[in-house]
C-alpha cells in the first residue's frame, strides 16, 4: 500500500500554519479515536495515519525534511515505513494536543472514576535472511507469523478486582502512619476490564493464536544484526489492549565473490603476471550486473581500484559506498619446460628487477591500513 501524503491525510495545503495542523489533527484524532470506534480496523488505521502525519508536520525539522524528500526522508527516523507509530506513542502525544483535558482516556469507562490503561501485547521477534542483492536494492519479504490476535466475539465488563481502575490500592501501617500503595491490578494487568463472555477458542485474555502473513518492507542497506521495529504488528494486547511490536532481525547471506564492509564492498581480483605487465581490461562482478575495468600496464600487485558509488546504499543516510577492487598478481604454480625456458630468458632482464619507489612503499602502507 502506498503511503499517503501527510498533508493530504490532514486535509491541508503545503503552507498550512502550525495552528491549522494542530486543529486538523485534533479533529481527526477525535473522529477516529479507538474508544469511539471499537473494533473498527479502518478507523484505527486512520487514527494511526493521522498521528504519524501530525508527528512529522508538527515538528519544524521533520516537516522540512518531509517537504524536501517526502516519505523517503522519514526513513530511519521513526520505524521503517510499514509500522508508523504505536498506540503508546500516540496517546503520549495527546497531552499537548488536548491540553490535558482528556487525561489518559476518553471517558469511555462509564460513569466517572478512573479507567484502566490500555495494556500492550508482547513483542514478537523474527529473523529474515537477505542476500546481497536484496540488501542493495531493498526488499519486500512476506513472512508467516504465528501470533496472538483478538478473538472475535469477546465481550468485556469492568474488572471486579479493581473496579476498572487498573490499579489496586493497599493501605499498610508503618511507623510514620498509614501508607497507601498502588500496584497494577493482578486480575486485569492494568486494563480495568475483565472478560464477560468469550468464544471457546479464546484464552483467558480474550486472545487466540493465528497464523498471519506479514509483508515486511525492508529498506536498502540494512546490516547483519540490525533490528527493524514494526509497531503494532506483534501479539495483540490482553483485554482489548494495544498490540505489541514485531521485531525483525536481519541476517545476511554471504555473497560468493563480494565481501561487505559497512557500505563498501571488496572484491579480490586475480590477474596473471602477463596481464598486469602488458595492461588489460577485465570484468568485475557488481551486486547488480558487471563492470569493466581497465588495468594499466605495469600495475603492481596490491593496487586497489575504487569504483565509486558501486557499493551499498547507506540505510540511515544518503549516498552509496564504493566497490574496492584489490588487484592480486597470480604466480603460476606449474610450468612446462617451454615456459620455464621463456622465463629464464626474461628474468635477468634489467626491467624485471624490482625497483619499488617511495610511492610504492607508501601505497602498501595504505593497503595495510585499508584492510586492517
Ligand atoms: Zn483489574
Amino acid at each position: 500500500m502506498a503511503k499517503r501524503d501527510y498533508y493530504e491525510i490532514l486535509g491541508l495545503s503545503k503552507n498550512a500554519s502550525e495552528a491549522e495542523i494542530k486543529k486538523a489533527y485534533r479533529k481527526l484524532a477525535l473522529k477516529y479515536h479507538p474508544d469511539k470506534n471499537p473494533d473498527d480496523k479502518s478507523a484505527e488505521e486512520k487514527f494511526k495515519e493521522a498521528a504519524e502525519a501530525y508527528e512529522v508536520l508538527s515538528n519544524a525539522e521533520k516537516r522540512q525534511r518531509y517537504d524536501q524528500f517526502g516519505h523517503d526522508g522519514m526513513r530511519g527516523g521513526q520505524g521503517f515505513g510499514g509500522g508508523g507509530m504505536n498506540m503508546d506513542d500516540i496517546f503520549s502525544q495527546f497531552g499537548d494536543i488536548f491540553g490535558g483535558a482528556f487525561g489518559g482516556g476518553f471517558g469511555g469507562g462509564g460513569g466517572g472514576g478512573r479507567r484502566g490503561g490500555r495494556v500492550k501485547g508482547s513483542n514478537l521477534r523474527i529473523k529474515v535472511k537477505l542476500n546481497l542483492e536484496e540488501i542493495a536494492n531493498g526488499a519486500v519479504k512476506k513472512v508467516k507469523v504465528f501470533k496472538l490476535v483478538q478473538a472475535d466475539g469477546v465481550e468485556f465488563s469492568t474488572c471486579g478486582t479493581c473496579g476498572g481502575a487498573g490499579q489496586v490500592r493497599r493501605v499498610t501501617n508503618t511507623i510514620l502512619g498509614q501508607m497507601q500503595t498502588a500496584s497494577t491490578c493482578p486480575a486485569c494487568h492494568g486494563a480495568g476490564k475483565s472478560i464477560k463472555s468469550k468464544p471457546k477458542d479464546a484464552d483467558e485474555n480474550g486472545l487466540r493464536r493465528e497464523e498471519e502473513v506479514i509483508s515486511i518492507d525492508i529498506p536498502a542497506g540494512v546490516e547483519e544484526g540490525m533490528q527493524l521495529n514494526m509497531s503494532g504488528k506483534g501479539n495483540a494486547g490482553p483485554f482489548g489492549g494495544v498490540p505489541g511490536d514485531l521485531l525483525v532481525v536481519i541476517e545476511e547471506i554471504e555473497h560468493e565473490e563480494l565481501k561487505r564492509n559497512g557500505k563498501n564492498l571488496h572484491y579480490e581480483l586475480y590477474l596473471n603476471f602477463a596481464d598486469v605487465a602488458l595492461g588489460c581490461s577485465t570484468e568485475i562482478p557488481l551486486v547488480n550486473g558487471k563492470a569493466k575495468i581497465k588495468v594499466d600496464a605495469g600495475t603492481q600487485s596490491g593496487k586497489i581500484v575504487r569504483l565509486r558509488g558501486k557499493g551499498l546504499p547507506a540505510v540511515q543516510s544518503y549516498g552509496h559506498g564504493d566497490l574496492l577492487v584489490n588487484i592480486n598478481v597470480w604466480t603460476p604454480q606449474n610450468l612446462s619446460s617451454e615456459e620455464k625456458a621463456l622465463l629464464e630468458k626474461l628474468k635477468s632482464s634489467e626491467n624485471f628487477k624490482p625497483q619499488p619507489t617511495h610511492r610504492d612503499k607508501g601505497f602498501f602502507q595504505r593497503v595495510k591500513e585499508m584492510f586492517s
